[in-house]
């Protein structure tokens, strides 16, 4: 059976700081899901149960864009703009690194500094290096947990590198991809994949020199989205800014408010969060699923000796993988 880890008397406190918009207490929920490395932690299933019921009521942006492309100066900017209006913003992280490699891309400087002193402002640390594995998996959490503290429009960031902005997208209303005015050379770059991902495409750094090849690229890249085949109610949209001048925000603010009034009107809206929630949900269900077979001593023996096998080239994976099944199979129906 599981156990508490903390202290229930901790645990309230945290939950009812979030409650009332604590931003330790948020913090300190955040570390608990990404630490707990135990899938059936009840300490964050409690927190969970008790926070979700407050949670849904924002809106949710996700950012994406090559290293360089200016992610963190225009969440700043943006983020700001947002603040003024009234908002309180909250900015996570999904960040590819792995624990092997060590280090964090989005995390090794000293980021949205203006943001992070704003009192309707919450951005979560870079992660360290301990937590790297559970951050993707505990972005979801960190979402239920930041809305529950009254932030009502999250950001979603991610490096525009490997699977982490397919991650990104499964977890948000909206997702952007920040490009550089240098379309000829972006656009060779991009996977179509991501384009395909993007609800807008926004051109940074449509400023000083680069000016005019930004506004070209912007129609290259209208153009180029005109062969994207969606099935959506949104056509996707591009836009011209500058996170260092602070032009632009003002249309791209528009289009999303757009964005989100017509999400609601076709019902994508609500559609696409019960999607994914069925995602989390299958997720969850994996990773406990997993979990409770390599708990399990037969099964984790034979488990090795399968891995094993597999390393002296007397089975193959396909086999062995059905092998292991058959016996959990054997395992159920003896139990029963
Ligand atoms: P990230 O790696 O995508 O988070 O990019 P950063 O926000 O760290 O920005 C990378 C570099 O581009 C920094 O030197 C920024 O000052 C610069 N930068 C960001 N936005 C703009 C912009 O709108 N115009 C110009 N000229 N430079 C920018």
């Amino acid at each position: 059976k599981p156990r508490y880890i903390m202290d229930k008397s901790e645990l309230h406190k945290i939950i009812d700081g979030v409650k009332k918009g604590d931003r330790r207490s948020l913090a300190k929920s955040i570390t608990l899901s990404e630490s707990s490395m135990s899938t059936n932690n009840e300490d964050l299933e409690e927190v969970l149960t008790s926070l979700s019921p407050l949670s849904g009521n924002s809106i949710r942006i996700g950012i994406s864009g090559a290293p360089g492309a200016g992610k963190s100066t225009f969440i700043e900017t943006l983020g700001l703009k947002l603040i003024g209006k009234g908002h309180k913003v909250a900015v996570l992280a999904v960040d590819p690194s792995s624990p092997k490699s060590g280090g964090s891309i989005l995390g090794d400087k000293t980021r949205m500094e203006l943001l992070s002193q704003n009192e309707n402002a919450f951005i979560r640390p870079s992660p360290t290096k301990e937590s790297l594995g559970g951050v993707t998996k505990s972005t979801r959490e960190a979402i239920v947990f930041c809305e529950a503290a009254g932030y009502d429009t999250i950001i979603i960031e991610t490096v525009g590198v490997g699977q982490s902005e397919y991650i990104a997208s499964s977890m948000v209303d909206l997702f952007c991809v920040l490009m550089l005015p240098n379309a000829g050379d972006e656009l060779q770059g991009i996977k179509k994949g991501i384009i395909e991902l993007a609800d807008m495409l926004i051109v940074n750094k449509s400023d000083g020199s680069n000016l005019t090849q930004a506004h070209i690229a912007k129609g290259q890249y209208e153009n180029a989205l005109h062969i994207v085949q969606r099935d959506h109610f949104w056509s996707q949209s591009v836009h011209n800014c500058s996170s260092l001048e602070k032009t632009g925000f003002e249309e791209i603010l528009q289009d999303i408010d757009k964005f989100i009034s017509e999400a609601k009107k076709s019902n994508y809206f609500e559609d696409n969060r019960k999607k994914q929630m069925q995602t989390w949900f299958k997720q969850s269900l994996e990773r406990q699923f997993f979990k409770l077979l390599s708990d399990n001593k037969f099964v984790s023996q034979e488990y090795q000796k399968l891995e094993n096998d597999i390393e002296q080239n007397t089975i193959t994976p396909y086999t062995a993988a059905k092998q292991m099944i058959e016996l959990i199979e054997k395992k159920l129906s003896r139990s029963k």
